[in-house]
Formats: structure tokens, C-alpha cells, sequence
């Protein structure tokens, strides 16, 4: 069932290391149908390179098993609390891509230093606290990865919309759009952001944040209603 889902969450997973953002079985990728309720995700500890579309594993938001021969990802709690929690997210991904993943060991947003990065973040890439030690051991590690991603976001904190991603402290970066494409997106984003920041801070230590003039003009012509990058929307779409 759901065979254009899985194919969906396939393409998705194999862009991972195609973008050179996932070695080895790192990384995941995941796609809703929001109506059923079911998202599609990578299977737990497959090869890249041996996965095949009927491989992806269908759960829905409850956290059952639908459809699949092989066991979801690890990850596959940390997905489902994100796509429970932000109802405009069709797809999540997790990388361990190099640059950002630097930075989440490092406990550190990603600084906003330039136009690259203010097309696609209204402001600096938020990390999340560090989880307690009960959040590791009490046998839920996955599905407290997520709270502390959805901590972040919510009443008087960010929008998940303006900010498709956020480091877990001391592990990786996870994103999320309204398709799983545009997430694996964000995804190459991050990590691109992620290496630019590291090498304009060797060029300039103290470097300061982006100007506020540069950072609107460069996100609010991608993002909101006086949006003008791209193409316009054909007539009937
Ligand atoms: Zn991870």
C-alpha cells in the first residue's frame, strides 16, 4: 500500500548520499500522508545502496508498525513526535552531514553571517538543550530527541515554518518541509550554511551577525506574502 509514499520517502533517502550529507547507514528520511496518518521511512541499518522503494516502512503517528518487512528506523520516534507536532510538515530528514553536525557537537546554533544562509533562516540555526540523562536512559531516547527539538518551537519560541531545522545538542541536525523534498533541501541548505560559517569564522574570529537590512531583503523575498524570488505560480495550480 501507499506505493507512490514509499517511493517518495525512497528518492528522498537515496538524495542523502547522493549530497554527500550521509556515510555509512547515517541519516534517514521520512514522508507523510498527512490524511492516513502514515509516514513512510527509511528501514533500521540498510545500506544506502541495497535499499529499494518496497524496503520503506510504513507507521503511522501512533507509533505501529503498518506495512514492512524489516524494522523502522531508530529514528523513526523522533520523525513521528516532529510530524506530530508541526501539522505543516509532509517530510523530515536526519543527517550527520559533517559541518552541521559540528556545530551540534560543538552546542552551537549556526550563526547567521550572510545572504546564503538569510534565504533560508530568519535568523541563527537553533540548537537544542542537552538532554538529561533521564531523557537518555528512561527507554524512550527517540521520542526525547524529539521533545527537545519541539521544545524549541511553540507559543513565544520559534516557528517551525520560518525555521525548517535545528541541531540536536551533541549529536546531528534534523529538518522538515512541507514535502520530504523540501526538507532533503533544507538539509543540503544546512550543511552548506553550516561549512561557510566555519570557514568565514577562520577568515574573521569576531565576526558579527548579518546586517537586519540584508536578512530581510534576503528572506522575505523567498519567504511570506511579499515573496518575489523564482517563478510565479501558474494560473490552475
Ligand atoms: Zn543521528
Amino acid at each position: 500500500m501507499l506505493t507512490e509514499l514509499k517511493r517518495e520517502a525512497y528518492e528522498a533517502n537515496l538524495a542523502l548520499p547522493r549530497h554527500g550529507l550521509s556515510h555509512l547507514t547515517f541519516g534517514n528520511a521520512s514522508a507523510l500522508d498527512r490524511a492516513r496518518g502514515i509516514f513512510a521511512i527509511k528501514p533500521s541499518g540498510v545500506d544506502y545502496a541495497r535499499l529499494r522503494p518496497r524496503d520503506l516502512v510504513l507507521v503511522d503517528l501512533e507509533g505501529e508498525i503498518v506495512e514492512g518487512a524489516l524494522r523502522p528506523s531508530s529514528d523513526a520516534p523522533t520523525h513521528r513526535r516532529l510530524l506530530r507536532a508541526f501539522p505543516h510538515v509532509g517530510g523530515v530528514v536526519h543527517t550527520h552531514s559533517c559541518h552541521a553536525t559540528a556545530f551540534a557537537q560543538a552546542g552551537r546554533a549556526i550563526p547567521l553571517f550572510g545572504t546564503t544562509h538569510a534565504d533560508y533562516f530568519p535568523g541563527p540555526i537553533p540548537v537544542t538543550r542537552k538532554m538529561t540523562a533521564a531523557e537518555i536512559t528512561g527507554g524512550a531516547y527517540e521520542w526525547e530527541t524529539g521533545n527537545v527539538l519541539v521544545e524549541r518551537f511553540g507559543p513565544g519560541g520559534l516557528d517551525p515554518a520560518d525555521f525548517p531545522a535545528a541541531l540536536v545538542n551533541r549529536h546531528a541536525p534534523f529538518t522538515w518541509g512541507r514535502t520530504v523534498a523540501q526538507a532533503v533541501e533544507v538539509a543540503v541548505a544546512v550543511e552548506y550554511i553550516a561549512q561557510l560559517a566555519v570557514l568565514s569564522l577562520q577568515l574573521a574570529p569576531g565576526l558579527k551577525t548579518l546586517e537586519p537590512a540584508l536578512l530581510a531583503k534576503h528572506f522575505k523575498r523567498k519567504h511570506g506574502p511579499g515573496a518575489y524570488y523564482g517563478q510565479a505560480p501558474r494560473p490552475g495550480r
